[in-house]
């Protein structure tokens, strides 16, 4: 009797179970297609702002999948579906040849940006991943100075001693290391000096209440204060009220990132805001305050 109330057990959690992996598995299959086929895949730039003078200094490449049947699927659904099975490696590579020719063509049309491009961890675990950009960046004349990896925080400190080498290669590249979503990992402030980032991305969840909230503004003044005491360029994600940006313009923040400024674009988007700047400050400075 026992056994059956198991199976019964079983059988209930069995079918949404199944429908789940069922789900991973078809998406993971379609997205090696994808990548294969170079269709369906594209990249978002969203423009990252210098606080005290409101220019477009660059942008974060954010992937997007348009996928057939589901249409705009965001990375949020499938960068964990890549990163649990490895794929991630192949994903990320394709990742950073579409970010690095769109960096060239930029070159071009000389708007010599910086481009951010996210690194998942597994990358810098698996091959020569600082000779890879290196020599790809050589192919497209590219300066290393234009490139910035963020590697987020929270996976970070997991295999370090490993990626470490990586790490310093790609600095004695001249590429420069951002961490992303700073705050909500573990890495020790012996630690973080160490290694060589040059960027601390301070994660939206700090910015978020900033203005509401006067202990959210007390631990990023002292977020702030304390990367800046590393000698570390602080820029803040998650920026969507001029009330925000002020703050953060006041606690001497470098950069900013956010809705307030623009949500990510596509290429050619991006391409005019570079070429018609005084749109840029339109667009923000514009924008009704949310907060008061
Ligand atoms: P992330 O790198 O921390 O990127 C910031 C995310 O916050 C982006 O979401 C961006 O669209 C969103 N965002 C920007 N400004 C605001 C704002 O003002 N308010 C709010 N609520 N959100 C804002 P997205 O594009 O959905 O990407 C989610 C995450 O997926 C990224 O977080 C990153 O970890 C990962 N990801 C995206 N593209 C790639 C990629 O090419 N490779 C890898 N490995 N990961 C990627
Ligand atoms: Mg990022
Ligand atoms: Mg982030
Ligand atoms: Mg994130």
């Amino acid at each position: 009797m026992a056994k059956t109330g198991e199976n019964n057990q079983f059988q209930l959690f069995q079918p949404s179970m199944t429908a789940q992996i069922t789900r991973r598995l078809k998406l993971e299959q379609r997205l090696r297609r994808a990548v294969l086929d170079d269709t369906q895949l594209v990249l978002f730039y969203q423009p990252k702002i210098d606080l005290q003078t409101g220019e477009i200094i660059g942008v974060e490449a954010l992937i997007r999948w348009e996928h057939p049947e589901e249409g705009m699927l965001s990375p949020a659904e499938f960068i964990p579906i890549a990163e649990a099975s490895n794929f991630i490696v192949e994903l990320g590579d394709w990742v950073l040849v579409s970010a690095l020719k769109q960096i060239a063509r930029w070159n071009q049309l000389n708007h010599s940006i910086e481009v951010a491009v996210n690194v998942s961890v597994k990358q810098l675990l698996h091959g020569n991943i600082s000779q890879r950009i290196f020599v790809l960046t050589q192919q497209m004349n590219i300066h290393p100075q234009q490139v910035q990896l963020e590697i987020t925080e929270d996976k970070l400190m997991d295999n370090l001693d490993h990626i470490i080498t990586q790490l310093q290669l790609l600095e004695q590249y001249g590429f420069i290391l951002a961490i992303d979503d700073f705050g909500t990992g573990h890495s020790s402030l012996s630690r973080l000096k160490s290694l060589p980032f040059k960027v601390l991305k301070i994660d939206q969840s700090f910015v978020a209440n900033i203005t509401t909230d006067k202990n959210n503004a007390q631990l990023i003044s002292a977020i702030i204060s304390m990367g800046h005491s590393l000698d570390k360029i602080m820029i803040a994600e998650g920026i969507e009220t001029i009330e925000q940006m002020k703050l953060l313009q006041s606690l001497k923040c470098e950069q900013g990132q956010g809705y307030l400024f623009s949500r990510p674009l596509p290429a050619h988007e991006i391409t005019h805001l570079l070429q018609h700047p005084a749109d840029m400050r339109e667009r923000y400075l514009q924008t009704p305050s949310k907060t008061i």
